[in-house]
């Protein structure tokens, strides 16, 4: 068993500090094991030969006596693994990481990397002062959880929970945010994890600077590419794209319409979120005389424009459940049909956008701007709210704010 172990290490180019002294005392551990076994009761079972023979080697791990790779991987596992080391690797594999992503945390997690620190330590590097701040020394804790920049990605994507231990080493942080975390911030904390010791690497060999901020929505933007429309919703993260332009911030309109027939009265329900996936407006409008549910529809769709248009962004996506009004809205073409005015008038106002992309979503998706519309409906009232005024008044914002449709 200590031979493989000392074989892998040997493997490794670069063992950190935390993983050899973990792997240190498990070794002790496993060893004392043996120590007493031997010293018990059991030394007197051991069958002695009568007649004097020369000490043999015998592999503990089978009852043959012979070594094989099956039995000292078990081994391991059995003796060198405590429950909590277990119970993060079960959890590591479990989040279905893509195997790069999976590997690097393994990696973080027997400190495995070449971060300054472990390099000065095997004497390949003089100066180990983190190249971002200049302030600490670069270790993986500094990396993951102290450096200014690496605090300032937590914040953004809504982790700044794990940082409210600092006493822990390495090894202890993250069994104890995996411990805490849902299996979706575990992923989030995975991928970050991934992306800080990547554009760290980045910069350290190619100069190129990132900020905490556009590091955090690379890190969204990765994992909703990942994930798909689960990360989308669960993360609140409305862009897929990872490449963000810092100069196009694109906002997301949500917008559905309800439609009274008996009166032909609509309203239109409309949900805005910023890039970061945070509630930016809340609004709803009543409209009179509307012919149809497919003409409520596209007044909710133009509504939104114009309150794209008076957000001042240049940048916008509408999400809406009609298809029929989607698709008339793409492309420039003359639409003919009983809703031809408002398709109009939407298609007249793209040109106030360096980029507006309509886009169909499941109603199961728009629940939100749904509900508004719905409400408004039954109240006939018009109303707008803004983050700050969510934020400030909680008995409004508890009523309108809609729920999470999970
Ligand atoms: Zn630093």
């Amino acid at each position: 068993m200590r031979m493989v172990m000392e074989h892998d290490l040997n493997d490794d180019i670069l063992i950190g500090e935390e993983g050899k002294k973990r792997n240190r005392g498990e070794m002790e551990d496993a060893t004392r094991n043996i120590v007493c076994l031997r010293s018990g009761y059991s030394m007197i079972q051991i069958p002695i030969a009568e007649t004097e023979h020369e000490d043999t080697q015998v592999w503990k791990g089978e009852l043959s006596g012979k070594y094989s790779v099956c039995s000292a991987y078990k081994l391991l596992q059995d003796a060198n693994l405590g429950s909590e080391t277990k119970e993060f690797y079960r959890k590591l594999w479990s989040l279905k990481l893509s195997p790069k992503i999976a590997v690097t945390i393994w990696r973080i997690s027997w400190d495995f990397i070449p971060n300054l620190a472990n390099l000065r330590y095997r004497r390949v590097a003089t100066n180990d002062r983190c190249p971002r701040c200049c302030s600490w020394t670069e270790n993986s804790l500094h990396i993951f959880r102290d450096c200014p920049t690496t605090i300032e990605v937590w914040q953004f994507i809504h982790l700044a929970w794990i940082m409210n231990n600092r006493s822990q080493n390495l090894w202890e942080w993250l069994t104890w945010v995996f411990k805490g975390g849902t299996d979706d911030q575990s992923r989030l904390f995975c991928y970050a994890l991934w992306l800080i010791w990547f554009s760290r690497n980045k910069f350290v060999h190619e100069r190129e600077k990132t900020t905490g901020r556009i590091l955090a929505q690379n890190i969204q933007g990765h994992m909703a590419e990942y994930e798909g429309v689960r990360a989308m919703t669960n993360t609140s993260t409305m862009r897929r794209n990872h490449k963000f332009q810092e100069d196009i911030p694109r906002v997301t309109i949500f917008f559905d319409a309800g439609f009274d027939s008996r009166n032909n009265r609509s309203a239109t329900g409309l949900v805005v979120w910023d890039l970061r996936g945070e509630l930016l407006v809340l609004k709803t409008i009543v409209h009179n005389s509307v012919s149809s549910p497919f003409a409520a529809e596209a007044y909710a769709c133009l509504e939104g424009v114009k309150l794209g248009i008076a957000l001042e962004v240049q940048s916008i996506k509408l999400m809406g459940d009609s298809r029929t009004v989607i698709k008339k809205c793409r492309p420039n073409l003359n639409d003919k049909s009983v809703i031809a005015a408002i398709i109009r008038d939407i298609q007249n106002k793209k040109s106030c956008f360096q980029e507006i992309i309509f886009q169909h979503i499941h109603r199961s998706r728009n629940s939100q701007a749904h509900r508004l519309a719905k409400e408004a409906l039954e109240s006939g009232e018009n109303f707008y709210l803004t983050r700050e005024e969510l934020n400030s008044h909680h008995v409004v914002s508890e009523r309108r704010r809609p729920r999470n449709p999970d």
